[in-house]
């Protein structure tokens, strides 16, 4: 085949009008997971997969696919195309949207130039992939490939008390097909950098080598609560302190470590909390990121001997 090109208006057309699907009174996009406004998403996604003469199919986790195929090969491994189309809170236009997007802008354009593919070619857009609502993230993937049970996937209950499985019934995308019924023979997914990397370095494509491993970890320090004013360095027992020496600790650790990791402790929340008390507790959830594992498993070994060694001194 020729070299051809897309039409990269009609793409940047359909993302951007995707992207206006979910707007609150101050233009913050947001389109969690088999909630209302993800619905809309989805029906003008399916909207357009059948105005480009795609089959759609629904499987029972929710994920939808676009699927061209001829009489000639029809039941042969799809070549498969997509993404998600759920958002975080505040979102961007381009995550997820972007591949589910192009993955139908190439379809476009293939059928426009009257190409035969030797196989299929799918676009699909995977459910609840950003995980804010309901956990683990990229949940519909993961059933696809039989990562989760279908059942325990739908199960799952999201932060407001509601299940997948129901939400998906009230907005009506809870179809009867298996999941992972339309095996693909290979997959391709293009997404926005969610870091900065190429751009600082203006790379403008890269291909991803790996997933970050990712290990959540809430660390509770038991200190003594004590007048900040009258206690006397010695005799304190200072869980702010070994607070801070934690989040010390992963900066180092990290800087000192050869593997792609990062690290860092997102919250803090002291007891009392009072400018005049010395904190008697503090809790820091802190997350690492690594490629795999074992390293996550390394790093928490080391936090908590470093935590412990804190208190030991009496921080
Ligand atoms: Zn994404």
């Amino acid at each position: 085949m020729s070299h051809s090109s897309i039409n990269a208006g009609r793409l940047l057309a359909h993302i951007d009008e995707l992207g206006a699907i979910g707007r609150d009174d101050q233009g913050r996009l947001t389109r969690l997971a088999a909630s209302d406004t993800e619905k809309q998403g989805r029906d003008r996604l399916v909207a357009w997969l059948e105005a480009a003469g795609l089959d759609v199919v629904i499987d029972r986790i929710g994920n939808i696919f676009g699927l061209w195929q001829s009489e000639e090969n029809a039941g042969q491994p799809a070549l498969m195309l997509g993404s998600h189309i759920d958002t975080v809170i505040n979102a961007g236009i381009y995550d997820g949207c972007y591949g589910v997007l192009a993955g139908l802008e190439v379809i476009e354009t293939l059928r426009e130039q009257g190409f035969a593919p030797a196989r299929p070619i799918a676009v699909a857009a995977f459910t609840n992939e950003e995980g804010v609502r309901y956990a683990p993230d990229m949940l519909g993937s993961l059933v696809h490939v039989g990562g989760i049970a279908t059942e325990a996937a739908l199960a799952t209950i999201g932060t407001d008390g509601t299940t997948l499985g129901s939400e998906l019934a009230r907005i009506g995308y809870a179809a009867a097909v298996e999941p992972g019924a339309l095996k693909p023979h290979a997959y391709v997914e293009l997404h926005i950098e969610q870091g900065p990397v190429l751009e600082r370095e203006a790379t403008p494509i890269g291909a991803v080598e790996n997933l970050q491993g990712i290990s959540w970890q809430r660390i509770t320090i038991d200190g003594v609560a004590n007048h900040a004013g009258t206690t006397p360095m010695v005799m304190r027992c200072d869980a702010g302190l070994a607070a801070a020496r934690v989040g010390l600790f992963l900066r180092d650790h990290i800087a000192r470590s050869n593997a792609p990791s990062v690290a860092t402790v997102g919250t803090m929340r002291f007891e009392p909390d009072a400018i005049n008390v010395i904190p008697c507790a503090r809790s820091s959830p802190s997350t690492c990121a690594t490629r795999t594992r074992s390293a996550c498993r390394r790093w928490k070994i080391r936090l908590r001997r470093n935590c412990a060694g804190s208190l030991r001194r009496k921080a």
